[in-house]
């Protein structure tokens, strides 16, 4: 199954991707996980876009389309299902990748717009920390770890991330919707959007997905139609 993961910061998509990843057996593909990994190697790229990064504001789009051009085009991800957790972000971005994903002819099954209220938001981004080793996130009350500042799977230590403090929050907000909420309709309109309430806990949703993704491989099964209806 291949999908794209979509909604704003704090919408709780990388902790679902790692959620369905086992569950699906599928990879987990987060542009947001590949350029921190890139800054903390201090990689040339990396220290190009720090910057960026910190303040929130977007990588330019002809950086992240190579990055998820090599990662589709290199490995049998393309053909055997993956969840693209914060890309596309722009409307560009979005019509780069259809252009990619015409060219390896392995169209995508489902955009998942995972649409979360703004208290919500803010409570789980200023809570939220992560493994500097093995970059699994905790929260501090949703979800913390059984040790405080120890990560649970590998006894990493866990870190904030630099923008996740509130000034930037804010303008992460802000790009989110200039840039990122306008293709939440291109997918509609490709009739591939499945929209879910992120306001609910993750693991809820996850099983509501399994749940909705079986059914709809059944249904599919029958009629011969595509694996998911569309909003
Ligand atoms: P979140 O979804 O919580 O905002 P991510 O980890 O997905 O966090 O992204 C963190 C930052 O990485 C973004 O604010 C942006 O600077 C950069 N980034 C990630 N994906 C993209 C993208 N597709 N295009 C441009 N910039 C990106
Ligand atoms: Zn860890």
């Amino acid at each position: 199954m291949r999908i794209i993961l979509l909604g704003p910061p704090g919408a709780g998509k990388g902790t679902l991707a790692k959620l369905l990843k086992e569950a699906l057996n599928i990879a987990h593909i987060s542009t947001g996980d590949i350029l921190r990994e890139e800054m903390k190697n201090q990689t040339p790229l990396g220290m190009e876009i720090k910057k960026l990064v910190e303040s929130g504001a977007l990588v330019p789009d002809e950086i992240v389309t190579k990055i998820i051009e090599n990662k589709l085009t290199a490995n049998k991800n393309g053909a055997q299902g993956y969840m693209l957790d914060g890309f596309p972000r722009t409307k560009v971005q979005a019509e780069q990748l259809d252009a990619i994903l015409t060219k390896i002819r392995h169209p995508i099954d489902v955009a998942l717009y995972m649409e979360a209220s703004v208290p919500v938001i803010i409570q789980r981004l200023t809570g939220r920390r992560v493994c500097k080793k093995c970059g699994a996130p905790f929260h501090i009350k949703n979800r913390p770890p059984k040790k405080q500042d120890i990560c649970d799977l590998c006894g990493g230590e866990l870190y904030q991330r630099p923008d996740d403090n509130e000034e930037t929050i804010r303008k992460r907000m802000k790009v989110y919707l200039e840039s990122t909420a306008p293709i939440v309709d291109y997918y509609h309109a490709q009739r591939k959007l499945v929209k879910v309430d992120a306001d609910k806990e993750s693991e809820i949703l996850k099983d509501e997905l399994m749940q909705l993704f079986n059914d709809q491989g059944k249904a599919s099964h029958k009629s011969g139609h595509g694996p998911l209806k569309s909003s």
